[in-house]
């Protein structure tokens, strides 16, 4: 290797030192920089093209659903946020406060949002009248604020995120729930199918729900070092937001009634899940789903076949391009090949073509899978068909990885010694059963910093919508008293 490759690999092992390792692939795979304020990122193209392929996965989702994008500003008047008393209490100590414009203080404060239902919640009880009206279904794609007081982390965790904020209303509780499953079921196949990550869907505990929420919904991603990730959460509102801001219509019988509401969000953490799970050594590993370059061409030519193999591997990229494929053809002269083959690899391109003059002769390419090196020679008439089987090969590996790690890692114990230990030896989810005390969940947190990260659903229709199913044991695994529900403890991002 060169001094010039080195310098551009990663120095952090995965397996040690995860957290250094993150940051480091992050900058060097050009993805994010930090910004002068703690806490906030500046998310460079490269970063930003991932973004926008979960972006254009779930807004075409979202609009063969019945949502229409809309956008709100920025600025909440105090008096709104204080209309929901869970909002401003939940999301007091993080608000952003803008309390100044120019050389004026304002007369009223304005919070920066930190979620948009006391601002849009207004505007839907003006635009609903009947129940002809609903459902009303509207999004919008923004960023917003929380001075998050836990260590932050580029897209895992920073002060100002993007997102999307899906807010919806129905004349009934089993429309609402309907929508809380459609937005989790496709947040889940955006985990799944775009980013090739496995995830369990399930409830956060009672005491962890969203401000003002009846039932929170969430997907967990279990990340290779044994800690989860909230992937999104898909929030059913029941009538409190409806109440405080008066969402009513008109029933058929000419009947006021309440409506009843939902959210749901899904936020950049998605792309902190994407490169904590699939990344190794070498740097960034991308599905080629979200791959912002799928296809690598990289010539290997001596002066005197330069001609042949240029020729030959602009033909390549061309049929590619033309069969709806994202390449590059790196015939950069000043780097060699070795320098490229290490770049690629870093900037996590999925599949690396690579041409010389034996390929040209017999009429032939190789090809290298970005995970595990793997290579394979296909016919170069069979180009368009290769390059697609090849990257669904790749988009399964990564997928079949995740998914081993997910199922190894669900474990069952229950003691307080056995939770303990288990969390502490191998990291992952602890089944266990639960009385649903809070004190119980504060028991282990203290002791090893793992909580309640989800609990299963029991069914998502019907009276029992929303509810957990029946543990096996009847005692709960921390204090032993009679236990009604399952929980899943981890560690988590
Ligand atoms: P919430 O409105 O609290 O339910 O959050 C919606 C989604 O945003 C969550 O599922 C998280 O994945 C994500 N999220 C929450 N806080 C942050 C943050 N500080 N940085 C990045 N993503 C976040």
């Amino acid at each position: 290797m060169s001094d010039e490759s080195q310098e551009l690999g990663i120095t952090e092992s995965k397996s040690h030192k995860p957290g250094e390792w993150y940051a480091e692939v992050v900058k060097k795979a050009d993805l994010a920089d930090y910004a002068p304020m703690g806490g906030f990122i500046v998310t460079k193209p490269r970063g930003y093209a991932l973004w926008e392929a979960i972006q254009d996965a779930l807004d075409g989702w979202f609009k063969e659903t019945g949502v229409d994008n809309v956008y709100f500003p920025m600025f909440i008047p105090e008096s709104f946020l204080e209309r929901e008393k869970d909002i401003v209490e939940g999301f007091d100590p993080e608000v952003a406060w803008v309390t100044q414009g120019g050389h004026d203080e304002l007369e009223e404060r304005l919070a920066v949002r930190p979620t948009s239902e006391s601002i849009i919640a207004p505007f839907m009880a003006d635009w609903t009248r009947s129940h002809r009206d609903l459902p009303m279904r509207i999004n919008q794609w923004c960023s917003v604020v929380r001075w998050e007081a836990t260590e932050t982390k580029p897209f895992f965790r920073t002060k100002e995120f993007m997102w999307q904020e899906g807010h919806t209303a129905h004349a009934s509780n089993e429309g609402a729930w309907e929508e809380v499953w459609t937005r989790l079921s496709q947040y889940e196949r955006v985990y799944e199918d775009v980013l090739a990550i496995p995830v369990l869907r399930g409830k956060k505990p009672e005491h962890d729900k969203f401000p003002g929420a009846d039932t929170t919904t969430t997907v967990e991603a279990l990340m290779p070092d044994g800690k989860s990730v909230q992937g999104a959460t898909s929030h059913n509102l029941g009538q409190s937001f409806a109440e405080a801001f008066d969402i009513t219509f008109s029933g058929e019988d000419e009947e006021d009634r309440t409506a009843y509401t939902t959210s749901w969000g899904l936020s950049w953490r998605a792309l902190g899940a994407l490169i904590m799970t699939h990344s190794d050594d070498q740097g960034l590993v991308l599905p080629p789903t979200v791959a912002p370059t799928q296809v690598a061409i990289v010539p290997i030519w001596q002066e005197d076949t330069k001609d042949d193999v240029l020729e030959y591997s602009a033909g390549i990229a061309e049929e590619l391009e033309e069969a709806g494929f994202r390449v590059e053809l790196d015939d950069r002269d000043e780097r060699n090949p070795g320098f490229k083959f290490n770049e690629h690899e870093l900037n996590g391109v999925p599949l690396r073509l690579e041409i010389g003059p034996y390929e040209v002769e017999d009429d032939e390419v190789t090809l290298v899978h970005r995970p595990d090196n793997e290579e394979a020679v296909e016919d170069r008439a069979e180009i368009v068909d290769a390059v697609d089987t090849h990257l669904d090969d790749v988009f399964d590996k990564l997928y079949d990885e995740a998914e081993a790690n997910l199922e190894e890692n669900v474990r069952e114990a229950y003691s307080p010694e056995e939770i303990l230990g288990t969390i502490g030896k191998h990291g992952g989810y602890v089944k266990t059963s639960w009385c649903g005390d809070e004190a119980c969940e504060e028991a282990i947190k203290e002791k090893i910093a793992a909580e309640i990260v989800m609990q299963p659903l029991e069914d998502e229709g019907g009276e029992t919508a929303g509810e957990v199913p029946e543990p096996d044991r009847e005692e709960c695994g921390v204090c032993g008293d009679p236990a009604d529900q399952i929980a899943y403890f981890a560690k988590s991002y």
